[in-house]
């Protein structure tokens, strides 16, 4: 392409994710607030009401890394059993709840579950924390109620891989979500788009986190990752129902989300 950047091989694919993420992980919240503004947090609220969470159900948030969209389920399902607290059927719901943050990365759960402790989530049995590859899903068929990725699914080697364990997973009903950085065809703002992930992103990496290759591997990913039409038609591809997808300004961001019948 006009920017250079070489095709990165399946194995040189897989070690420079864990690459990055081992070096990412320790200042990972302070880059995510600094890259998106602060916008990821949004996002990340617009994924889990989408998701729409109830007390009660089996939820599997996949390259969950650090608790954000877990921590953001939970806080979701607590308020809605908080405006019925005299419900004790609910309360009964609500202990049975199970949010498995599945994370091909110790380092970036280690992080997660100590943030969970500082949230106040540390004592909560509903949050499981497991290490385990999108690919190859240690979960039993049809045995959750929701699948969220959330910056995830580019990382992940063999995208195809991981729709069909999505769609495993999941029960008849089961809904699927994906969050990712996706693609701006909007004149202008795409030139600025561009520029802004080559020319910043790399430079801030560089200069808060020590580390210049592991945000230019970030940019890259984001380019080489399907463009929103052919993604949701790989969901579909999967075995997914109801495939759709919502941009988010103007498609920086994408929330793909698919049916499993
Ligand atoms: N979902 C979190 C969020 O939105 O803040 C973390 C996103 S982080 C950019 C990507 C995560 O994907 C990392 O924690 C990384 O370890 C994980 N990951 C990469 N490849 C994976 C795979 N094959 N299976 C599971 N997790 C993977």
């Amino acid at each position: 392409t006009s920017f250079g950047f070489k095709e990165v091989r399946e194995d040189e694919k897989s070690r420079m994710v864990g690459d990055v993420f081992t070096s990412v992980a320790s200042n990972y919240d302070v880059m995510n607030d600094l890259m998106s503004g602060g916008l990821h947090r949004l996002w990340k609220e617009r994924l889990v009401s989408k998701l729409n969470p109830f007390p009660g159900m089996k939820h599997l948030d996949v390259a969950g890394g650090t608790g954000d969209v877990a921590f953001r389920i939970l806080d979701s399902i607590h308020s809605v059993t908080q405006r019925d607290v005299k419900n004790c059927h609910d309360n009964n719901l609500l202990e049975e709840t199970q949010i498995f943050v599945c994370d091909i990365n110790p380092n970036m759960l280690r992080v997660g579950k100590k943030r969970a402790h500082d949230r106040g989530f540390g004592e909560d049995k509903s949050l499981i924390w497991v290490e385990g590859d999108a690919e190859q899903l240690k979960f039993e068929d049809a045995s959750m109620d929701g699948y969220t990725i959330a910056f995830g699914i580019r990382n992940v080697t063999h995208i195809e891989k991981a729709l069909v364990e999505a769609y495993r997973v999941l029960k008849p009903g089961g809904r699927f979500l994906c969050l990712e950085l996706s693609h701006v065809e909007i004149p202008i703002f795409k030139d600025l788009y561009d520029y802004y992930s080559f020319a910043v992103i790399p430079t801030v990496g560089q200069l808060v986190a020590g580390d210049r290759e592991s945000y230019q591997y970030l940019v890259e990913s984001i380019r080489r990752f399907p463009k929103q039409e052919k993604f949701a038609a790989m969901i579909a591809e999967a075995g997914f129902q109801k495939v759709e997808y919502e941009n988010l300004v103007g498609g920086v961001v994408a929330i793909h989300s698919g049916l499993k019948f």
